[in-house]
């Protein structure tokens, strides 16, 4: 009999629902109908691919109701957050319908003259794109809508099938969007939704894909590259971060306070372009931390199906020991906890917004992903000191700097290598930039023109007509 999977609600710790897990002949099956489908839809004119994308578009405003409130149940997303997650995907759509046509169009390079070759014809040089094929889209729970979004629009816009992986944490989300995009006119075996955990993903990964397109931790994603290096297939893989943030002495403090303190706590600090760490100027330093403390102070932690809440509980238990040793740990090396630091003592998994301060980089918390509401604060004496600590780690997805002179914070931003950078912003993605990482933060990019483009390969033509 085939695996259950249990659906979680994170906030009150009850079961939702169990969940038929598929198994390596389910995969099996799904990716065998998948190639079958595939060479039929990607020869369509483009305009019959992209009206099933903007009637899913129209659903998702439509729905956006109950499409939250599925997210919220199982993730413990704050409704408010899930809403605007959702409501923030018809930009993003937008954006590839836009440009879908331009990069999809064949390039003619070269042509020569008859009289170059004579006796010979004419000689035409093309590049056409062609869609890669069936595509493993292996995704991640924190923004499911987002996440996903990124590679499975583009990629069916671009002529692929796609098997999607949501998160064994966001089940229900995956199995909602595969059956809206069903509704809208996607065929059933254009995109399919393959439930279950690592092991149906690792299963996925057996089966002969033409690429995979992946967003989870950087522990995962070794084990994805090395699982797909064999089939020499494209690889892409969204990882985590340890963003670091500095405020100048310059910065206005209370915008970098407010900015930063909602870059750590937005959705529990579980987004990967999360601010992880802060290192502030001495001579700003008293004034910053008042104004953070007062504005983690209000955030309102509560039932994530609240209105008003800004802080729900972790979307995963075994992260609250991550959490607590994270602060064990700094503590243990001399860290002062300015608040929290500790689960609280109610019914779900809820972890209390908790700033540490003195803290250094021989501490776990300035050196692994945090990924939950904690984070620690580090007084700085120099921007060349800011720049040290910034750099040193394995990671690369974002920076920021807050300051009033654009010309120094892009200079210092210069200096980290991370995919994005931030002048007195954070924790923030835009669909006409590319997002990707350095380092141990990933692999190629998504959103952007060059997000279409990822999703297809260039063949060249020469063509000499006698
Ligand atoms: P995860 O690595 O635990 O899981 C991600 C996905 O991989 C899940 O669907 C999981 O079932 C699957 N998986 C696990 N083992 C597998 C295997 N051996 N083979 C195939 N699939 C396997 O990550 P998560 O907890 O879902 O997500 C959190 C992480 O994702 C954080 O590190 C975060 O920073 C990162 N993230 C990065 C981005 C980005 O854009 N860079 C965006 C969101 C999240």
């Amino acid at each position: 009999m085939a695996d259950l999977l249990s659906i979680i609600n994170p906030a009150t710790e009850a079961l939702i629902k169990e969940i038929l897990v598929d198994d390596g002949a389910a995969v099996a099956e799904k990716y065998a109908r998948a190639r079958a489908a595939q060479p039929e839809w990607a020869v369509l004119p483009l305009a019959d691919r992209t009206s099933p994308i903007l009637q899913f578009r129209a659903l998702l405003i439509e729905r956006v109701d109950a499409l939250a409130a599925l997210l919220t149940s199982e993730t413990g997303k704050p409704i408010a957050q899930a809403r605007s997650e959702i409501l923030a995907v018809p930009s993003r759509i937008d954006f590839f319908v836009e440009h879908a046509a331009r990069v999809l169009a064949p390039e003619r390079v070269y042509s020569e003259p008859v009289e170059a070759l004579p006796g010979m014809g004419t000689l035409e040089e093309v590049i056409g794109y062609e869609p890669l094929g069936v595509i493993a889209n292996i995704s991640a729970w924190n923004y499911p809508y987002f996440v996903g979004g990124n590679v499975f629009i583009p990629a069916l816009l671009m002529g692929n099938a796609v098997l999607y992986k949501p998160s064994e944490f966001a089940t229900l989300t995956g199995g909602a969007i595969a059956a809206l995009l069903h509704e809208s006119g996607i065929p059933q075996d254009i995109f399919m939704a393959i439930i279950g955990t690592g092991l149906t993903g690792a299963a996925l990964l057996d089966q002969p894909i033409d690429g995979v397109f992946f967003t989870g931790s950087y522990a995962t994603g070794q084990k994805i590259a090395v699982a797909a290096a064999p089939k020499l297939i494209r690889v892409q893989l969204e990882l985590g971060g340890k963003d670091p943030a500095y405020v100048c002495a310059d910065a206005n403090v209370a915008t970098a306070a407010a900015g930063l303190a909602d870059g750590a706590f937005y959705n529990n600090g579980q987004s990967c372009c999360a601010v992880e760490r802060i290192y502030v100027h001495t001579d700003i330093y008293d004034e910053f931390l008042a104004a953070f403390m007062e504005t983690v102070r209000g955030f309102t932690l509560g039932d994530p199906a609240a209105a008003e809440t800004y802080l729900g509980p972790v979307s995963r238990q075994p992260q609250l020991d991550v959490l607590a040793d994270q602060v064990a740990d700094a503590v243990a090396k001399g860290a002062t906890l300015r608040c929290g630091g500790q689960q609280l003592d109610r019914p779900g998994w809820y972890f209390a917004p908790t700033v540490l301060t003195e803290v250094n980089h021989t501490m776990t918390v300035m050196q692994e992903e945090t990924f939950g509401p904690v984070i620690g604060i580090q007084r700085v004496s120099s921007d060349e000191e800011a720049v040290a600590l910034m750099q040193d780690t394995p990671y690369g997805l974002t920076a920021a700097v807050y300051g009033t002179d654009r010309e120094r914070a892009v200079g210092i931003l210069r200096q980290i290598k991370t995919g994005s950078a931030y002048w007195n912003c954070c924790d923030r993605v835009s669909p006409r930039l590319p997002w990707s990482g350095r380092g141990h933060s990933g692999l190629g990019t998504t959103l952007s023109v060059a997000g279409l483009s990822t999703f297809l390969q260039p063949r060249a033509w020469h063509l000499r007509a006698e």
